[in-house]
């Protein structure tokens, strides 16, 4: 069983009263949840020491606990409740925020429990009695309906009010907590008339996908599962949105998503690009009676739920299920997966299956969502913010050299890794770019290596981007050799093409593309790096085709003799970086020099086939070097041939 922390957070404990006569206390602790612990140490996340732990299968009910108007004795002040065995531990958050999504988490880990509370207290137990029902003894059943499905972050509580004339003695408080913020009216879910998308009609909700801090003051911080209304679609990349309090700031677009009720990525259980295999990958991983997910099928618009059972009908065996969501033939379209049981959505039938199997091999018990949960790189920062302070970086070691000199790992504000370019005096035009950042930062992908900002203030100006853990795309292929699969080097193929489609959606052209020029994240995802980067070089044996370090082995007749960039330069590149793949890692034309290979390319002659490309693999190639480069496909459907390949189809057609 993993220890790998799911959430770990600093949180007020009150003491459990083990002794009848021992007053009640309140310590700040650090609070760990794993997969099977909540635990809570002394001291901090270096040198911390355990005082104590709830294994979460014993856990009963996890609720947040209503004040009834009390006083909280302690700095922070939203409590929440975790019921155990026969005990109640009391937990105060710092925020409302924090405490949603304590609860939430809790309750997800505990949905599967084999014995949840029907009824529970709402309020505290204090002096030998319960606050909401006046029922004494600590064993008194519970008074109210618990809902261990219901989502807490969705229905924000009102935070309690501060009392000064506190009927116990508040402990000393380590570090205060940020006030709570006012007060406000919930969320209007209608009338909006400044509210983005909208048109004058609803507001438009968007529910977040990730936690985000927030970087500076006029940030907005966002909870995983929080609704917020959007205000305003500042750009592509960034919006303005409030929260329930009617705190407005940016946030990162692609940290949320619209909540409609078509829209499946706003739940846990929807996964876009899970293919079966990789499913049941992660179903089995859990191994837990009735883990599911659903998922987009191979074909668009076609959704599947995958279910593990522990014990399949017939032989008793653990199994993966994969059921296909059907839609019925009228309008409006309904859904269902056993014809008795129709739903007029999905997130209906998910709910309705979570409470009856109705024909399924198990119900729908514990969902799991993508394995990569890390949340994605955001466009710079904060919104227009991409002059970084020298002085909020940190070095940590060097990753490499470059064109433009010395590339190190660092910390951004002691919390973000970065990788901190130093640009080389004379080794750049650096005013044109500096010009230039403001653009490059806004190309925002999974499959680009995001550039963060730039510290142009001093010199050596620094450029600051993304950081990824296993470096060139070159050197990876290299340490790899003879290890990776057919599907492996697709994979890797058809990152780098989804990164190149974006820059083609944006018209920008890279100029150097190659395996040199990609960069491997832990998770081995491909990333496209150095985009747009090769106008700034001042180094004339780079710069000219007839120069030593001018990428002519990745470069088209057009380019060679005329210096023609565009797009379908770029393709002609990508067939390159495709070869360098299946080659793993060999350098092109490696016994010709330069001269003789712009002769060779110019004259017709082509790059062979590597062994490890099949023939549909080699064609996908050859398109790229397509003499006349209107010939040459577009990186979308590129993309497709890619994917094609992948599924094992035959390729779509140009
Ligand atoms: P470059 O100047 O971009 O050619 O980078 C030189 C070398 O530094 C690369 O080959 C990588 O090994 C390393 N490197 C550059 N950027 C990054 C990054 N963002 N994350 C990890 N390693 C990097």
């Amino acid at each position: 069983m993993s220890a790998e922390p799911l959430l770990e957070e600093r949180l007020m404990k009150r003491s459990q009263q083990k002794k009848r006569m021992s007053p009640l206390n309140y310590k700040e602790r650090l609070f760990v949840l794993t997969k099977s612990r909540l635990t809570y140490y002394d001291g901090r996340a270096e040198k911390k020491f355990q005082r104590g732990w709830v294994e979460l299968s014993s856990i009963r009910c996890v609720e947040v606990v209503k004040n009834g108007g009390g006083v909280i004795p302690c700095a922070y002040k939203y409590p929440f409740q975790v019921v155990y065995d026969t005990n109640t531990l009391y937990v105060f958050a710092p925020s409302n925020e924090s405490r949603s999504v304590w609860v939430q988490r809790l309750k997800e880990r505990i949905q599967d429990n084999p014995v949840v509370l029907v009824k529970f207290h709402p309020q505290f137990f204090k002096d030998g009695s319960w606050l909401c029902c006046r029922q004494t003894g600590k064993q008194a059943p519970g008074c109210d309906q618990y809902n261990l499905c219901a989502d807490v972050s969705r229905k924000p509580l009102p935070p309690i009010p501060e009392d000064k004339r506190g009927d116990e003695p508040p402990p000393a408080p380590p570090a205060p907590p940020a006030p709570p913020a006012p007060p406000a009216p919930p969320i209007p879910r209608s009338a909006g008339d400044d509210a983005a998308g909208g048109g004058g009609g609803l507001e438009t909700v968007v529910v977040a996908l990730y936690d985000f801090p927030g970087a500076e003051p006029h940030d907005l911080r966002l909870v995983k599962g929080g609704e917020y209304v959007m205000v305003e679609k500042c750009d592509v990349n960034w919006y303005k949105a409030r929260n329930q309090y009617g705190e407005e700031g940016y946030i990162p677009s692609n940290y949320v998503t619209e909540k409609t009720s078509g829209n499946l990525a706003q739940f846990v259980w929807y996964s876009k690009q899970v293919n079966r295999n990789k499913a049941e990958e992660l179903l089995k991983k859990e191994d837990k009676e009735g883990t599911f997910m659903v998922r987009e099928s191979s074909t668009p618009g076609v959704y599947t739920v995958s279910l593990f059972t522990k014990s399949a009908p017939g032989d008793g065996a653990s199994a993966i299920k994969h059921y296909r969501i059907k839609e019925t033939s009228g309008s409006p379209k309904q859904f269902y997966l056993s014809e008795k049981h129709v739903f007029s959505s999905i997130p209906d039938l998910v709910q309705y299956h979570k409470h009856n199997a109705a024909g399924l091999v198990t119900r729908l018990r514990y969902p799991v969502g993508q394995e990569d949960e890390s949340a994605p790189s955001t466009a710079g920062f904060s919104y227009e913010k991409w002059e970084i302070d020298p002085g909020e970086l940190t070095f940590t070691r060097e990753l490499g050299g470059g064109q433009f000199g010395l590339v190190r790992l660092g910390k951004w504000r002691a919390r973000h890794n970065v990788a901190i370019k130093t640009i080389r005096e004379g080794a750049m035009l650096e005013e044109d770019f500096i010009e230039e950042a403001r653009v490059m930062m806004r190309l925002s992908h999974p499959k680009l290596v995001q550039l963060y900002g730039v510290c142009s203030q001093q010199r050596p100006i620094f450029i600051v981007t993304e950081f990824l853990e296993r470096g060139s795309l070159l050197s990876f292929l290299w340490q790899r050799r003879g290890a990776m699969c057919l599907d492996v080097l697709l994979a890797m193929c058809l990152d780098v093409c989804e990164g190149m489609e974006h820059l083609e959606d944006n018209n920008f052209i890279h100029r150097d593309l190659a395996a040199r020029n990609c960069l491997v994240s832990a998770a081995l995802v491909v990333k496209v790096s150095d985009f747009g980067m090769a106008r700034y070089v001042l180094d004339d044996q780079y710069a000219s085709s007839s120069g030593a370090r001018f990428p002519v082995r990745w470069s088209p007749p057009e380019v060679l003799q005329f210096a023609k960039y565009s797009s379908k330069s770029d393709v002609w590149s990508y067939g390159v970086l495709m070869w360098e793949v299946f080659t793993e890692g060999r350098v092109p034309f490696d016994k010709k020099k330069n001269p003789e290979v712009v002769a060779m390319v110019t004259q017709g002659h082509r790059l062979y086939r590597p062994k490890l490309a099949t023939p549909t693999v080699y064609d996908i190639m050859q398109l790229c070097w397509q003499e006349r480069p209107k010939k040459r496909p577009p990186f979308s459907l590129l993309c497709r041939m890619i994917c094609s390949a992948l599924e094992g189809d035959a390729p779509p057609s140009n």
